[in-house]
């Protein structure tokens, strides 16, 4: 969730507490909160990535001529894609960790990460974003696309959220995608939205950015998802105050993919074949951005 303003991690044991906090992009906080606390160590400082390896290319197909053309190629292969899934799993128990402020683009400072929002019945984003992240990455797999993830385990904490941008410009990534879940509770709030940087900060932020977004957003809408009632436009938000798109050196977006508040998307967002769906969307978009 993107709208929900700083750092939430002190009195992150509690349920409410961990259900109002969303956003490893959530706007400028760059505070520490409770009491000092021995640092524990920090992911981000050398955040781990999980490397898949392409799948070998399909064998040439028999025939004794040539064909007439070249076919296009079915995957892109070679060609790397960043996952990014939101928060993590031991952010919570870790406050001074990921509320250390870190560099956020654009001369501001926010927290180096949150811990992320949950359905009512207390289904965590970070298991979401994890699992749906894992999700697109077995699909670009499968196409030949190498997937680096920013972060190795739904466990860990972190990484802050100016390092998940270095993994993707580090990586040259010819995609990067932030996946999360957002937690309003705003009356009927619901649907999907896919957020990139305005105004740029650089070329990739400009036109390849921007049409990563809308070719996911026209795949998510393909698959029959809402766009947001609440945020953005059609589907897509401009937005100034993400760390991790105002960061980034390579196309970025970052997906909300639903509103974990709303009912009828906890539902989808809780149940596997849910996720599916979304990460066969995001996949889709993905894949046809890439060409
Ligand atoms: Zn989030």
């Amino acid at each position: 969730m993107l709208t929900r303003r700083g750092a939430y991690a002190w009195g992150i044991l509690t349920i409410s507490v961990a259900l109002a906090a969303c956003g490893a992009q959530d706007r400028i906080a760059g505070q520490a909160f409770g009491p000092a606390l021995p640092a524990p160590p920090v992911a981000s400082t050398a955040p781990a990535t999980v490397s898949t390896t392409p799948a070998s290319p399909p064998p040439a197909t028999s025939s004794s001529a040539p064909p007439a053309t070249t076919p296009k190629p079915a995957a892109p292969a070679g060609r790397v894609v960043v996952l990014d899934p939101g928060h993590n799993g031991g952010n919570a128990a870790n406050p001074a960790a990921i509320n250390k402020s870190v560099p956020a683009g654009r001369g501001k400072t926010k927290a180096c990460n949150t811990t992320g929002t949950a359905t009512d019945a207390g289904y965590a984003e970070h298991a979401f974003t994890w699992d749906t992240a894992n999700r697109v990455r077995e699909i670009l797999a499968g196409r030949g696309v190498r997937v680096v993830l920013t972060r190795p385990n739904d466990s860990g904490v972190g990484p802050c959220v100016d390092q998940r941008a270095a993994i993707g410009n580090r990586e040259n990534a010819a995609a990067v995608v932030s996946i999360h879940a957002d937690g309003s509770t705003a009356e009927g709030a619901h649907g999907f939205h896919v957020a990139y940087s305005a105004p740029a900060l650089n070329a990739a932020q400009g036109e390849p950015s921007q049409r990563l977004a809308r070719t996911v957003r026209d795949r998510m809408v393909a698959a029959g998802l809402a766009t947001s009632t609440y945020i953005g436009s059609n589907g897509l938000s401009p937005r100034d105050d993400l760390a991790g798109l105002n960061l980034s050196e390579r196309p970025a977006v970052l997906v909300e993919c639903g509103n974990m508040r709303d009912a009828d998307e906890a539902a989808r967002l809780s149940s596997p074949d849910g996720r599916q769906r979304y990460a066969a969307a995001i996949a889709e978009g993905i894949l046809a951005y890439l060409g």
